[in-house]
């Protein structure tokens, strides 16, 4: 998944963004209003991060730009401890949810899970297709109850395709959650990344259920799918 920050104290930017990316999400980072509001309306995120306050432009009137812009990715903001005003402007503003600094980073990654789960609509941090099922809290994944070991970005891959299952994704859809702007990958790159999970998934199983769909993409099938 692919998540904006925009936080202008660098420290924190910089722990954030490598708490992220250990935790297997593909970061693009801001440290202003400006150049977040920028990120945000160009590139498709899975949730955006927001500080308050901010140089430029502030969280809240980020927030309430791209609300504006018809773009409905979960925020999360972050503010300011006693600023009441802050955390009512900022839910005003549109956003999902806030955390007030100091907080602790595991439930900064909570509030990521559960607002990235919303928007899926799924209650569950085990997602199911079938006999395969991954676990988001610890990151296991089993199919017919035998675990499968996963590195980053095969988890990433699959989470992807779990939460949505039997849609086809492209492989530039694949390519803008996984990967962050620096890292942007060529086609054939996720190609291989198929087929490296599609290997761990279903060999060995007579049902197959990681499918190519000819000049389209990718899509993971229930069995219910024909
Ligand atoms: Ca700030």
């Amino acid at each position: 998944m692919r998540v904006l920050l925009v936080e202008d104290e660098p420290k924190m930017l910089g722990a954030l963004r490598q708490g992220l990316e250990e935790s297997h999400y593909a970061v693009d980072a801001a440290d202003n209003g400006i150049d977040g509001l920028h990120w945000a309306l160009n590139f498709s995120y899975d949730l955006l991060i927001l500080d308050v306050m901010l140089p430029g432009m502030d969280g809240c009137a980020l927030c309430a730009e791209v609300r504006r812009r018809h773009i409905t990715t979960p925020v999360l903001m972050l503010t300011a401890r006693d600023a009441i005003d802050d955390r009512v402007r900022g839910l005003d503003s549109g956003a999902d949810d806030y955390l007030t600094k100091p907080f602790a980073f595991r439930e900064l990654l909570a509030r990521v899970r559960a607002l990235t789960r919303r928007e899926t609509m799924q209650k569950s941090p085990v997602l199911v297709v079938g006999d395969l099922t991954l676990d988001t809290l610890t990151r296991r994944a089993q199919r017919a109850g035998v675990t499968i070991d996963l590195s980053t970005r095969e988890y990433a891959l699959l989470e992807l395709l779990m939460r949505h299952p039997n849609q086809v994704f492209t492989r530039a859809v694949i390519a803008e959650h996984l990967w962050n702007y620096d890292a942007a990958p060529d086609s054939n790159v996720i190609d291989v990344y198929i087929r490296f999970l599609r290997r761990k998934i279903d060999d060995g199983h007579e049902e197959k259920i990681l499918r190519t769909v000819r000049g389209t993409g990718y899509q993971l099938v229930t069995p219910d799918h024909d």
